[in-house]
């Protein structure tokens, strides 16, 4: 099978300009990673802050180019792609989710939703129809008027992943999903998160700094200055998903 997305020998780095008096300094804030991420799979990425996950989560959304090495989407090097197939590559066939939701405040959940679908050329009605879709899978289908504020953090998250999966991608990107949100919300969107991966067969990538959400994953990779650590540390024991929902919690 061919590879959702692929990284080859990738480096980033960074070069800081020369003052007048300093010297440039090259920040090598990847130092040669490599791996692959297969249709439907549900992989984590973990490392404490600094160790280059921003950058390697921008590398995999086609949002930076590697300084050596490369990034193939679906078989295809990003090298080899012109702007309008990058743009089209990322509308299309990766969704994001981040940290902060990064919602539109003055619409509604259901024009927030609808709205990838504007870019990639939608017409109306059928844009309401997925976006509606969309809202109803992540449980949300009684919210589709109201705007951010009037929606929990939680639920701002839920919009904010039916964005991501409107334009219907291959890749899901989400990068701290859960840094937002108190305990017991984070459990409820990986839960979601999950759900949606074996449910849809989207390939979900989770970028965390931690381990207990990355612990939630079937595959974890370790990050850690720049480097990958494939399997070889022990995260710690997974938190049962199905125990940690609101309901069993207040019942018990
Ligand atoms: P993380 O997301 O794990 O906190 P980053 O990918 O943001 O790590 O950063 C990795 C390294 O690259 C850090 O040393 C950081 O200071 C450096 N870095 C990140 N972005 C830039 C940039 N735009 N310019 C210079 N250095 C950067």
């Amino acid at each position: 099978m061919t590879p959702v997305v692929e990284a080859v020998d990738v480096t980033r780095e960074y070069v800081l300009g020369a003052g007048r008096k300093a010297a440039a300094v090259t920040v090598r804030a990847l130092r040669g990673v490599s791996f692959a991420v297969e249709p439907g799979e549900f992989v984590a990425i973990a490392g404490p802050s600094g160790s280059g996950k921003s950058t390697l989560l921008h590398l995999l959304g086609a949002l930076d180019r590697p300084t050596a090495g490369s990034l193939r989407f679906s078989g295809r090097d990003v090298a080899d792609l012109d702007d309008v197939e990058l743009a089209t590559l990322r509308n299309r066939e990766i969704g994001f989710v981040f940290q902060q939701f990064q919602l539109l405040t003055r619409t509604s959940a259901l024009a927030n939703v609808a709205l990838p679908l504007v870019y990639a050329g939608v017409r109306r009605g059928e844009r309401r129809e997925r976006a509606v879709a969309a809202l109803e899978a992540v449980g949300l289908g009684s919210r589709l008027n109201h705007r951010p504020a009037q929606l929990s953090g939680g639920e701002q998250q839920r919009v904010a992943v039916a964005r991501a999966l409107v334009t219907r991608p291959r890749l899901l990107l989400a990068d701290e999903p859960t840094g937002n949100l108190d305990t017991t919300t984070g459990a409820e969107i990986m839960r979601l998160l999950r759900d949606l991966n074996r449910d849809f067969g989207v390939a979900l990538v989770v970028i965390t700094h931690d381990t207990e959400v990355a612990a939630l994953a079937p595959r974890r990779i370790r990050i850690r200055d720049g480097l990958l650590d494939d399997g070889a540390v022990a995260p710690p024991a997974p938190r049962a998903l199905d125990d940690a929902g609101p309901a069993r919690a207040s019942a018990g």
